[in-house]
Order: C-alpha cells, then structure tokens, then sequence
C-alpha cells in the first residue's frame, strides 16, 4: 500500500490544488495542499484525512486525521484541533511513563509537547481534551 488509504488531502477536490476535482489527474503543482473549507495548510497531504472527502460537502464534518503509529496497520488518529500530531523517537509518554521509541508528539505553546507511546494512550488523552467529539475514522484503535 503506497499510503495510508486512497481518501486523503493529496486526492481531494477541497484542496486547492485539486480545483473541486477529486482524484485530479493534473493537479496544480504551483500550490501547496491547502484545506480550502478548513483554512488549513496540510504539510503531509497524503497522510491526512477527513470526512468531507467523502461526503463532498462544505461544512466540516469532524476532525482532520494523520495516520498514527504503525501498529498492525495504519490507523488514523484526529488532529488536536488545527495542530497536526507530529511523530517523535524519543521522550516519555505523558499516559503512561514508558519510554518513547515510536511515539506521538503534539506540540504546545510556550512549554514542553505532550507526547504518547501508542496511538491508543494518544487518543485516552484525546477524548479528555474533546469530550463531545466522535472519531468515526478511527474505529480500530481499542483493539490493539
Ligand atoms: S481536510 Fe478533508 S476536506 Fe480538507 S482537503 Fe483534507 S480531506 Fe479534503
Ligand atoms: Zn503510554
């Protein structure tokens, strides 16, 4: 599998690049990915995700997603708002204490970034931070 799934930024018609078209063969390659209905720049737009590539609407429908930590496949962890989940081989999950060999990092502001050991201790802290939000993409996280 070249990436982590087919309906990502990189093939949708809401980035810019793409001119409303999905899966556009030639797309502007003057432009950088740019979510025209979130307002948000996507640096790794193969690797990001969200519902609005399916239901081509405007309004935005749930978080964006990354895909998380390679574990028994791909799967996709949401955004911390607009701040995309960065990846990191070090430091000390904030859940749990463990040592990070492969972990995730959301930076903040003016201090240290919160980093996890797994998807899974990722989305436990993510469900404090978004009480009253689902995560449809992200239905296998529990099982590993
Ligand atoms: S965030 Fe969603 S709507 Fe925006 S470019 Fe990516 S898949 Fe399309
Ligand atoms: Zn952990």
């Amino acid at each position: 599998m070249p990436n982590g799934g087919p309906d990502n930024c990189g093939t949708c018609g809401f980035n810019r690049r793409n001119r409303g078209v999905w899966r556009n063969p030639e797309p502007d390659e003057s432009q950088t990915s740019f979510c025209e209905i979130r307002s948000v720049a996507i640096l790794a737009d193969h690797w990001t995700y969200c519902q609005n590539w399916h239901s081509r609407t405007r309004i935005p429908i749930g978080p964006i997603y990354a895909s998380g930590i390679y574990d028994h496949g791909y799967q996709r962890i949401p955004w911390h708002g607009l701040i995309a989940p960065d990846f990191t081989q070090a430091g000390v999950c904030s859940e749990c204490g463990a040592p990070i060999e492969d972990g995730i990092s959301i930076a903040a502001v003016e201090r240290a970034p919160v980093e996890f050991c797994s998807n899974m201790h990722y989305m436990q802290w993510w469900k404090r931070q978004h009480p009253n939000e689902e995560t449809p993409m992200s239905p296998d996280i529990w099982e590993h």
